[in-house]
């Protein structure tokens, strides 16, 4: 077939575009270096980056400047955030908006978190709905670069019991009701990962079989279970315990105790606030010696009053808080605990000081466990292949200082006042 002249014209145009799109997509994202001290050796490393993935892991003798003298790990990944920066991902009055989401990523990516689990609290069926919804919506926005990859319902399928209901408000605690759960999850977009439940209220076993035949991942929270209940809830497929040792009465039995059964089971992975305020320092030596750094996962259980300066706040409630200059939130009436403002690097520092771990270790704590815990295998670690979730950070006066944090290769958060300070 003999095409004319302009048929010819527009076909080579269309090819030109083409090939300028085929080249101008690699030359539009480029190809990064990053270097730094590396988390697992400390040695110096420099790693290539094309597209938001790892191309390259190359130890080299010589960090290239001063500028690189940090170390370099991949960014932390927190199961457990309730709100952050004043955005509240249960409360706040049914107002949770796309653009609040995008705040909460936005202040969290500053505190090296590069993936989080929203999580949702204790609640009417209404409310979690109505978050489920803005968050299913919000969590695919391609400006929050894949770093919310689900959800987390804590609640309301717990004990009622003060003590170990915690802070859940008592009006909205409730048996566990897989017609209700599903009805959030398809409100979030089927995108809860896991859920929170007592193992020991009426309907919860046959509440997690359902729960693991849909692979939804099943922890033991807020519960007062016994060491036959616990044994049956991993027996069907439970397979973390949520924050061990909170959600717990101040009072209980020495023998039978949700802790020792929790704790003796090979099978059952935990998460810990490793605050400094959560639990005191032997506890967390205790657990890290009985789980190790395979089985236990670093979380935050942080709210919405994280990063906000220290003052006294009035909650959805009506109740005081206080937040102090140490990041502790407190009831002042009751001198009790009432949520974190913690961000999980706090954890991941005080994690080291008590239990005397390693950088690597700790990092496979608040990074590759739960990566690989949600199945989420394009992160966690640094290898070629995975996304650039990184964040170069140094260790000072026990608290992790982030200089740069990349997600999916992009550079999200600089922290400029370090550049004439690196650590090393
Ligand atoms: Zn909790």
């Amino acid at each position: 077939m003999i095409r004319n002249r302009r048929q010819i014209s527009g076909s080579f145009q269309r090819h030109l575009l083409v090939i300028s799109y085929l080249l101008a997509v690699p030359l539009s994202y480029g190809q990064e270096k990053i270097s730094g001290i590396l988390y697992s050796d400390n040695k110096p490393v420099t790693i290539t980056v094309e597209e938001g993935i790892i191309t390259a892991v190359k130890k080299v003798r010589k960090l290239p400047s001063s500028d690189s003298r940090f170390y370099l790990a991949p960014g932390l990944i927190d199961n457990q955030v309730n709100g952050f920066a004043g955005v509240s991902f249960t409360f706040g009055g049914g107002e949770l908006t796309a653009e609040g989401v995008k705040k909460a990523t936005e202040a969290l990516w500053e505190t090296g978190v590069t993936t989080f689990l929203p999580t949702l609290t204790t609640n009417s069926h209404d409310l979690l709905r109505k978050n489920f919804n803005v968050l299913g919506k919000a969590k695919d926005d391609p400006s929050l670069l894949g770093s919310i990859p689900g959800f987390h319902l804590e609640g309301p399928f717990i004990s009622p019991v003060d003590g170990y209901r915690g802070a859940h408000p008592l009006t909205y605690v409730r048996k566990p009701d897989w017609y209700e759960f599903l009805e959030l999850n398809k409100a979030s977009g089927n995108n809860i990962l896991q859920v929170t439940v007592a193992p020991e209220v009426e309907g919860a076993l046959d509440f997690i079989t359902r729960c693991i035949e849909n692979r939804i991942i099943v922890a033991l929270g807020h519960h007062n279970g016994n060491a036959q209940i616990i044994k049956a809830a991993i027996d069907r497929g439970a397979s973390i315990a949520t924050h061990l040792g909170n959600g717990c009465a101040n009072m209980i039995n020495r023998h039978v105790n949700p802790l020792w059964p929790q704790l003796a089971d090979d099978r059952l992975m935990i998460s810990i606030i490793g605050d400094g305020f959560h639990l005191n320092p032997e506890q967390i030596r205790v657990f890290y010696k009985v789980k190790g750094p395979d089985k236990t996962i670093i979380t935050s259980d942080v709210t919405s009053y994280a990063s906000l300066p220290p003052g006294k706040f009035i909650n959805v409630e009506g109740d005081t808080i206080e937040l102090t200059p140490e990041g502790m939130i407190r009831y002042p009436s009751q001198n009790v605990l009432a949520g974190s403002a913690s961000p999980v690097k706090k954890g991941v520092a005080n994690v080291m000081k008590v239990t005397g771990c390693s950088l690597s270790e700790v990092f496979r704590m608040a990074s590759t466990n739960p990566a690989r815990f949600y199945n989420l295998t394009d992160r966690g670690e640094i290898k070629v292949g995975k996304r650039a979730d990184l964040i170069l950070f140094s260790i000072v006066n026990n608290e992790l200082v982030i200089k740069k944090t990349f997600v999916k290769g992009k550079l999200v958060y600089e922290y400029k006042a370090l550049e004439s300070k690196p650590v090393l």
